[in-house]
């Protein structure tokens, strides 16, 4: 028997690049070549669009069910890809495999599609009584435009698809030009299940982005991102009246009460503002906490991150990794050094290596807590999206709150205490899309998910992401 004529196994890597040429993605750990990217051009995307077009009213017709049972299959694909998908993330992204990174994210992938698949969509019964009966239906908008960052492109991706999909649109989506290939990997396994061209992806940089965003046959943009992209594609969208998702930056504050057990809550806080190397949106970018407990919490604090082994992704023992792009590496060292210069306190961390601030190897910055910063630092007030803590000393919980509640964006924050109705009363005054009380950043399929203040508007998640990718109708008789 010969092996000539048997297929040979063709990676999914092998699968999305393109035969010549690409644009070479570096491992922002090694900087080493992950792979090439394709790039789309305006005619592409067109194109794109074009087709998802054509496909979706088939896409609509099909039934909710059927839709539905997609969106497990799709759940499943996933699984069956999961190690290859997870790699590739952690190689493209930066992201370890372990903890709550690579293995974690494409798992999340699969628990977002599976829970997407199971909400009631159904009409909604408004008035039924002697005077009328009105329903209120769900229909599908029609093409879906989304727009991802870099930081989890595969999971936020499935968040702007699978309630697209199971609503009856098709969808276009364009990566971030950091992280192309996890997107384009991601949709790859997908579409070994789904309809053709229900869902397109156009690799592409910020024009590519912009254009879909202005495009007349996209009825809605589901955009993450940062709040001056966000702002750019909210005005692009007023032209043609766009339905649009906007999930934005945040500098999500948590309080500490002065009732919590620093040592109880410490490895929590970590992950609060530590996942995924700090850059997430709805991280713990600020920390507040009180006289009392300030020593305690730093000391627990610290004696966590000593322990945290940061390095290259695939290197099964490292929870932390490198910052995904130089350019947000220097964001990092900026809000560091100026925390410095101020006089604020570097309990562990700051101190880069000398050969990653010449630009040479990895984007690695290390874990840092800063104590003794001042409110009106930059450290404070803007986002770091790495991994830096500010840890603010306050003696009035009032002062807290207002710190907490003073900047331009409201994504989450956290309460932390022993005492659940203190916290609740405290949760109450913050104003953000979600306060989560002994924990953060914990998001949750079945949770509606959205920003306050300039961190965006409209829900992802649950039955209400469902229908915010939806047009709504009313029946009434
Ligand atoms: P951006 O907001 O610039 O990028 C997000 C996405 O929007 C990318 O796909 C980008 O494409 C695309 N884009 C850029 N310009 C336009 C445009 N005019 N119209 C439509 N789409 C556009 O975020 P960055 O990746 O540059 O990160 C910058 C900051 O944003 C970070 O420092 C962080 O503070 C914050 N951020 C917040 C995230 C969150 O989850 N809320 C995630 C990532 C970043 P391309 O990448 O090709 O430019």
């Amino acid at each position: 028997m010969t092996t000539q004529n048997v297929p040979q196994k063709v990676s999914l890597l092998e699968r999305i690049q393109p035969a010549v040429g690409g644009r070479e993605i570096l491992d922002p750990a090694t900087v080493e070549v992950v792979g090439r990217a394709p790039e789309a051009t305006m005619e592409d995307l067109d194109a794109a669009v074009a087709r998802a077009r054509a496909a979706q009213p088939g896409w609509a017709a099909r039934s909710d069910a059927d839709r539905a049972e997609r969106l497990n299959a799709a759940a499943e694909a996933i699984e069956a890809h999961a190690e290859e998908l997870a790699v590739l993330l952690s190689r493209e992204q930066g992201k370890p495999l372990n903890g709550p990174n690579a293995r974690f994210e494409v798992g999340a992938c699969v628990a977002w599609l599976r829970a997407t698949a199971s909400f009631p969509v159904g009409p909604e019964v408004i008035v039924d009584d002697e005077s009328g009966r009105a329903e209120l239906h769900h229909r599908p908008l029609g093409v879906v435009g989304a727009i991802g960052p870099w930081n989890w492109p595969m999971m936020i991706s499935i968040w702007q698809i699978a309630p697209s999909l199971r609503m009856g649109n098709t969808v276009v989506i364009k990566p971030s030009e950091y992280t192309p290939l996890s997107v384009l990997g991601l949709v790859e396994v997908l579409n070994t299940v789904l309809d053709p061209d229900v869902l397109i992806a156009v690799p592409g940089r910020g024009d590519t982005g912009d254009r879909l965003t202005r495009h007349p046959d996209i009825a809605k943009i589901m955009f993450t991102g940062s709040t001056p992209t966000g702002k750019k594609i909210i005005a692009a969208a007023s032209e043609t009246v766009k339905r649009l998702t906007m999930e934005l930056g945040g500098n999500d504050a948590g309080i500490v009460l002065d009732d919590a057990d620093p040592t109880a809550i410490a490895e929590d806080l970590f992950w609060g503002a530590f996942i995924n190397t700090g850059q997430t949106c709805a991280a713990m970018k600020r920390l507040y906490v009180p006289d009392a407990l300030y020593d305690q919490v730093c000391d627990a604090l610290v004696a966590i991150a000593g322990q945290m082994p940061m390095g290259v992704g695939l290197d099964e023992a490292n929870v932390l990794g490198p910052v995904q792009n130089r350019a947000q590496w220097e964001i990092v060292d900026r809000l560091v050094t100026a925390a410095q210069d101020s006089g604020a306190r570097i309990l562990i961390g700051g101190d880069p290596d000398p050969e990653v601030i010449a630009g040479r190897g990895g984007h690695f910055y290390p874990t840092t807590l800063v104590a003794d910063i001042e409110e009106d630092n930059p450290l404070v007030v803007e986002e770091q999206f790495g991994p830096v803590l500010p840890i603010i000393r306050y003696t009035d919980l009032e002062q807290a709150i207002t710190a907490a509640n003073a900047l331009e964006v409201g994504l989450g924050s956290s309460v932390w205490s022993s005492d659940l109705d203190r916290a609740r009363a405290v949760a109450a005054r913050l104003e953000a899309g979600t306060t989560w009380i002994n924990k953060h950043g914990a998001v949750d399929p079945r949770i509606p998910f959205g920003g306050a203040k300039e961190s965006g508007f409209g829900l992802e998640f649950g039955t209400h992401g469902l229908r915010e990718v939806s047009q709504s109708h009313v029946i009434a008789w």
